[in-house]
């Protein structure tokens, strides 16, 4: 695998296989990076008098036998980016990173590289480790690439996996975590990413009472069963007031109906609300307690006299009343027999009141005149 920088126009810096081994002169001696252009130390040749008289002074004065003519300076080639960090900022002398060659800055030529050497080489498709077999021309790599069914795309369906072209539809049918899915309960689609969480909510999922272990019940009826489950735990009423028994419903009427199960929590009741003073010794208190209690039985039996008292007045009123009743009756009965009798009755009556308006009128008239 060789790296390629500036070579591909669009492609700043890619990473391609070479059918053939590569020229080492068209790559960075330091990074290995093949680009247009390379920098090297322009070639200065002696005869090796400057060597051998460093080599006498490093080895105390002797002397040693001189070599034959050769370079003395550096032979390496680097990128732009490698020379960056040879000369750093304004430095002007550096030393090879490969042999320690001193070098300088205003010696360093530039190799230029025939690029389009470089893109006439074959390569194999960069996806080849996806499973492209493409081999073709690096000038051609740009195109492919544009069209090649191993390249990564981004899965649409937000799942963030990289997936290739090629095996999209796959995925998104039947390996993406978010393809949707039908809820084998009420049928919608979902997200099988969320699934779990759909089917612990779906309102079509059977659910079982764990009361009275009902299973033909669906989430959705639920909440209505269980107001009605006659084996779900209830509290008992009184719970505010302590009482702690819980039951199935029918335990809990029955024991609602049981008063006696609850005179210790009344008696416990009345001492904390107040009824009686609080800072009363407790023998006191239960002295209170019976006190109040017999109180109650004498006002139950003057009630219960009253009620006797009120019960025979009751009794009294319906007596009077249906006499009254019986005597209207008859009444009625009368009015209505002796009605033409009456009218009779009164006829005669007018008559006689007009017979005594005469009768006297006469008498008046005689008595006038008797006083004449
Ligand atoms: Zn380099
Ligand atoms: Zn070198
Ligand atoms: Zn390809
Ligand atoms: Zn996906
Ligand atoms: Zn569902
Ligand atoms: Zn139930
Ligand atoms: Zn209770």
């Amino acid at each position: 695998m060789e790296t390629l920088r500036g070579i591909i126009p669009t492609i700043p810096t890619e990473t391609v296989e070479f059918i053939k081994t590569v020229p080492q002169k068209w790559k960075c001696d330091k990074c290995g990076v093949i680009t247009g252009t390379l920098w090297r130390s322009s070639p200065v040749i002696t005869n090796g008098h400057h060597r051998l008289l460093n080599g006498s002074n490093i080895n105390g004065g002797l002397l040693t036998p001189s070599p034959s003519p050769l370079s003395t300076n550096c032979v390496h080639r680097f990128c732009g980016q490698c020379l960056d960090t040879i000369f750093i900022g304004i430095q002007t002398v550096g030393k090879c990173p490969l042999d320690s060659m001193t070098i300088y800055k205003k010696q360093m030529i530039e190799s230029i590289t025939n690029i389009d050497s470089i893109l006439s080489q074959e390569v194999y498709c960069t996806h080849k480790g996806r499973g492209c077999r493409k081999t073709l021309l690096l000038s051609e790599l740009e195109n492919h690439l544009k069209s090649c069914l191993y390249g990564l795309v981004h899965c649409p369906l937000k799942c963030g996996q990289g997936v290739t072209i090629k095996s999209l539809p796959i995925h998104m049918a039947t390996e993406c975590p978010r393809r949707a899915v039908s809820c084998i309960y009420c049928e919608e689609d979902i997200v099988l990413e969320s699934k779990n969480e759909h089917e612990n909510q779906c309102p079509k999922k059977p659910v079982i009472c764990s009361y009275c272990k009902n299973k033909s019940l669906l989430r959705a009826d639920l909440k209505d069963h269980l107001e009605k489950c006659e084996l779900k735990p209830r509290n008992c009423r009184l719970i505010p007031l302590g009482c702690k028994f819980s039951g199935t419903q029918t335990e809990v009427e029955r024991h609602e109906k049981d008063w006696t199960a609850h005179m210790d929590i009344f008696v416990k009741h009345i001492l904390q609300t107040g009824t009686i003073t609080q800072d009363k010794p407790p023998r006191n208190r239960l002295a209170d307690v019976v006190n109040i209690v017999k109180n109650l039985n004498a006002e139950n039996a003057e009630l219960m006299d009253r009620v006797n008292e009120l019960s025979l007045k009751v009794e009294h009123l319906e007596e009077t009343n249906r006499r009254l009743n019986d005597r209207l009756i008859k009444f009625e009965t009368i009015q209505k027999a002796d009605m033409a009798s009456i009218r009779t009755v009164i006829e005669l009556m007018r008559k006689e009141l007009e017979n005594f308006k005469i009768d006297y009128s006469r008498t008046r008239e005689d008595d006038e005149e008797s006083e004449v």
